[in-house]
């Protein structure tokens, strides 16, 4: 049986699709959960479904592609810092490469790729002496780029790795950090992509330089919850001489 019970767990992105299936899963093992995201209605229902296993939970709307709302986040937790960090929020923003400007670029960055290292930093600071885990979540876009107008997304995404594979290394001692690598899953950011791409009849413009489902070696996308119960081994002690690793849940897609 894995068990966090006596743990506090941070997860971002909670408010939907493998953020929502991870806050749940970590309830179920019996985590108090600190739960983050920008959309508030829908962080309060995540919250009345974690309650149902009897665990704390606490909700707080941030936007955490501004510093400032991230070090307001750290000063709230003073006291009841995560002893587990989930870093699962991010955009799937599609735009051409050639018409990206600095206000997209950095928006899009500060979501992706700087919200994860600034949350790594307060995590590291509040955890170096007492131990902890981190999660940080790429995309199999950033190891085999398929999808057209992801280039800054693929950036940040690699970039994700970088953060988690340094801190893995310079402080192995007490916190174990690996990356998530999700495939194609089920969520409601991506039946929303789905849908406006359908409802634009735009697919080729955004999208898929190839027959994606096709290629997809089980024939389907994956469900968040297929995704959670990954996070839940890698947070738990069963996952205890596992840091730095890089592990898709994709279905074997980066492999074909
Ligand atoms: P989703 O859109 O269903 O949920 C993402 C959540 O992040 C939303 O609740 C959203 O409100 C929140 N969020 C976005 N910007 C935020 C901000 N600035 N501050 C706080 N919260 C913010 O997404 P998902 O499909 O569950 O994806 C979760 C993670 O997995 C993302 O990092 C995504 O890039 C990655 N991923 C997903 C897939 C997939 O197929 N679904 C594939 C590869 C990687």
């Amino acid at each position: 049986l894995v068990s966090l019970r006596g743990k506090r767990a941070l997860i971002t992105g909670a408010a939907s699709g493998i953020g929502r299936a991870t806050a749940l899963r970590f309830a179920e093992a019996g985590a108090d959960l600190e739960l983050v995201d920008l959309n508030e209605s829908s962080l309060e229902e995540t919250k009345e479904l974690a309650e149902k296993f009897g665990v704390e939970v606490n909700i707080h709307r941030v936007d955490l592609s501004r510093k400032v709302e991230v070090d307001a986040l750290w000063k709230a937790l003073e006291g009841r810092e995560p002893d587990i960090l989930v870093n699962n929020a991010g955009v799937y923003w599609f735009k051409d490469f050639t018409e990206v400007d600095e206000g997209f670029y950095e928006k899009a960055m500060a979501i992706n790729l700087h919200s994860v290292f600034w949350m790594c930093q307060h995590f590291v600071r509040a955890r170096k002496d007492k131990g902890g885990v981190i999660i940080n979540v790429s995309s199999i876009e950033a190891f085999l780029p398929f999808a057209k107008g992801l280039v800054h997304y693929d950036t940040a995404k690699l970039g994700v790795v970088a953060i988690t594979r340094a801190i893995a290394r310079e402080y192995g001692k007490r916190i174990r950090a690996n990356v998530i690598v999700p495939g194609g899953i089920e969520t409601e950011g991506v039946k929303r992509l789905k849908k406006e791409a359908i409802m634009k009849f735009d697919m080729e413009k955004i999208s898929i330089s190839f027959n994606f489902n096709a290629r997809l070696p089980m024939g389907r996308f994956g469900q968040p919850d297929e995704v959670a119960r990954v996070m839940l081994f890698l947070a738990s002690d069963l996952a205890s001489y596992v840091n730095g690793a890089i592990i898709p849940v994709d279905g074997g897609f980066l492999s074909t």
